[in-house]
C-alpha cells in the first residue's frame, strides 16, 4: 500500500469530502508499516473495503417553526462498519455539516469504538438543522420529524445513535419519546437518555471525565500528576464543561474556554458554575462571563485560547480549530501534551509539529473514546434491565481510558522511548477491525 496513491484515488472516487480524506489519510500514514508486514490485508483488499461504509442513508426533514413557516432539513446516518457490533455513534445537528463530515466521523468512530474493546461498530450521522435560536417546541417538532425516517434503520441490535455537537440530553429525550411512539417498545435505541428512563449515570460527563483520565495516564507514565497543572482548553460545550470539573477536582486550573462567538481567558482560572450557567441552563454566550468577571478577557479570535502559557492543551470545540500557528504557541509556551477531546480538532500540520517537538499529542480516537464507552456501558445496563451506581460506571470508565493508553504505549512506543500516540492508537484500533472483517469472510 502506498500512502499518497491510495489517498488520490479515494480522492478521486469521493471528490468534495475534505474531512473523510483528511481522517482517511491520518490512519493510513499511522498503519502503512503494519500494513505492509501482514500481506493477509492487502490479500482481501481490505483498506479499499474499510474505506467504504455498510451503507448511507440520506433523507428530507420537513419541519413547522412557531410560526407555521415550513423547513427542509437534509438527515444523515452514515452506517459505517459492524464488524465489531452495532453501528454506535452520535447524532450532530450542525448548519455546516455535509456527507463528507459524516463520513470522516463515521470512519474516526470505527476506531475509537474499536479501542474501547466494547462490541461496538462505527456510525455516524445528524442533520444540518441548526438547534441555535430555536424554541424548544420547534427543536421537539424537529426531532419528531428526523425520528420519523430515521426509526427504520435503527435498533438496539442494529445502530444506536446518541448525542454530539447541538444534540444534548433535551435532543435525546425528543428522539426516544418519538422512537417509542412510531416502534412502540421501549428499548435502549439511543444513549445519553435520562437517568429515569434508561440511561447511565456518568454518561454525560463520561467524554470530559474519560479525556481527563487518560490525560493523567500521560502525566503519570512521566512522572508527574494534574495537581498544579495550567490547562488552556477551548469549547464551552458538554465535553468542555465535565472536562473542566474533572480538572480542577484534580487540582489543576482551567484558564480559557470558548464557544462559536469568542473566547474567555481567566488568569484567576474559570469559574465553572458560571460557564454551566451561561451554557448549560440559558443557553447564552460564553462573552456573559465578563458581567460577573469584569477582569477577564474576552477575544472574538477564537484562537487566543492557546496564547495562554499552559502545561496541557485541550481543543473540545470542532474539527480542525488547532492550527500550525496556534501549535507553535503552544510548543514556545511549554506544553507537554494536546489531548483532543474534539474529533480531529488539530490540523495535519499542527500534529507534525507537535509530534516533532515531541509534544505528546493524544488523538481524539483515543482521548474522548470515554462518551461511547459509556454509552457501551449503557446499552449494557439497558441489556440487563438495571443501573450501576455511578462509583461503579466511573470505575469501569478509569479502566477502559487506562487500557486504551496501554494500546497505544504498545503499538506507538518508539526506540528512543518518545510515545507516537496517533500512530499508537490507529494500529490498535485497526488491528481489532481488520482481524474481524478477515474472520467474518468477503462480507
Ligand atoms: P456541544 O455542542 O455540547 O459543544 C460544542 C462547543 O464548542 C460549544 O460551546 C460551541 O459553541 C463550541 N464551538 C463550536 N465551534 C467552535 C469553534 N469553531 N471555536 C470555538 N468553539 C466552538 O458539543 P460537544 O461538547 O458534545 O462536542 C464537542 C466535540 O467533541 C465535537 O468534536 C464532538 O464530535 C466531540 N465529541 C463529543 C462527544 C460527546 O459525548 N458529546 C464524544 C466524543 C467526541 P456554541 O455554544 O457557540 O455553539
Amino acid at each position: 500500500m502506498n500512502p499518497k496513491q491510495f489517498l488520490d484515488n479515494l480522492t478521486k472516487i469521493h471528490p468534495g469530502e475534505a474531512e473523510f480524506h483528511q481522517a482517511v489519510g491520518e490512519v493510513i500514514e499511522s498503519i502503512e508499516e503494519v500494513y505492509n508486514q501482514n500481506p493477509q490485508f492487502e490479500s482481501v483488499n481490505l483498506l479499499d473495503r474499510i474505506v467504504e461504509p455498510d451503507r448511507i442513508i440520506m433523507f428530507r426533514v420537513p419541519w413547522q417553526d412557531d410560526e407555521g413557516k415550513v423547513h427542509v432539513n437534509r438527515g444523515y446516518r452514515i452506517e459505517f462498519n459492524s464488524a465489531l457490533g452495532p453501528y454506535k455513534g452520535g447524532l450532530r445537528f450542525h448548519p455546516e455539516v455535509s456527507l463528507g463530515t459524516f463520513k470522516f466521523l463515521g470512519f474516526e468512530q470505527i476506531f475509537k469504538n474499536a479501542l474501547t474493546g466494547l462490541p461496538m461498530g462505527g456510525g455516524k450521522g445528524g442533520s444540518d438543522f441548526d438547534p441555535k435560536g430555536k424554541t424548544d417546541n420547534e427543536v421537539m417538532r424537529f426531532c419528531q420529524s428526523f425520528m420519523t425516517e430515521l426509526h427504520k434503520h435503527i435498533g438496539p441490535e442494529t445502530d444506536v445513535p446518541a448525542g454530539d455537537i447541538g444534540v444534548g440530553g433535551r435532543e435525546i429525550g425528543f428522539l426516544f419519546g418519538q422512537y417509542g411512539r412510531l416502534a412502540n417498545r421501549f428499548e435502549g435505541v439511543l444513549t445519553g437518555k435520562g437517568l429515569s428512563w434508561g440511561g447511565s449515570w456518568i454518561r454525560k460527563e463520561a467524554t470530559g471525565y474519560g479525556l481527563v483520565y487518560i490525560t493523567q495516564n500521560f502525566l503519570q507514565e512521566h512522572g508527574s500528576d494534574m495537581s498544579g497543572k495550567r490547562i488552556a482548553m477551548s469549547g464551552a460545550g458538554n465535553v468542555a464543561i465535565y472536562a473542566a470539573e474533572k480538572v480542577m477536582q484534580l487540582g489543576g486550573t482551567v484558564l480559557s474556554m470558548s464557544d462559536s462567538n469568542g473566547c474567555i481567558i481567566d488568569e484567576d482560572g474559570i469559574d465553572l458554575d458560571l460557564v454551566k450557567e451561561i451554557k448549560e441552563v440559558n443557553r447564552g454566550r460564553i462573552k456573559e462571563y465578563l458581567e460577573k468577571h469584569p477582569k477577564a478577557k474576552y477575544s472574538e479570535n477564537r484562537d487566543d485560547v492557546w496564547k495562554v502559557k499552559c502545561d496541557i492543551a485541550l481543543p473540545n470545540a470542532t474539527q480542525n480549530e488547532l492550527n500550525l500557528e496556534s501549535a507553535k504557541m503552544l510548543v514556545a509556551n511549554g506544553c507537554q501534551v494536546v489531548a483532543e477531546g474534539a474529533n480531529m480538532p488539530v490540523t495535519p500540520d499542527a500534529v507534525h509539529y507537535l509530534l516533532k517537538n515531541k509534544v505528546g499529542m493524544i488523538p481524539g480516537k483515543a482521548a474522548n473514546a470515554g462518551g461511547v464507552a459509556v454509552s457501551g456501558l449503557e446499552m449494557s445496563q439497558n441489556a440487563m434491565k438495571l443501573q450501576w451506581t455511578p462509583k461503579e460506571v466511573d470505575e469501569r470508565l478509569h479502566q477502559i481510558m487506562f487500557n486504551i493508553h496501554e494500546s497505544c504505549l504498545k503499538y506507538g512506543k518508539r526506540p528512543d522511548g518518545y510515545v507516537d500516540y496517533v500512530k499508537g492508537a490507529n494500529v490498535a484500533g485497526f488491528l481489532k477491525v481488520a482481524e474481524a472483517m478477515i474472520d467474518q469472510g468477503l462480507v
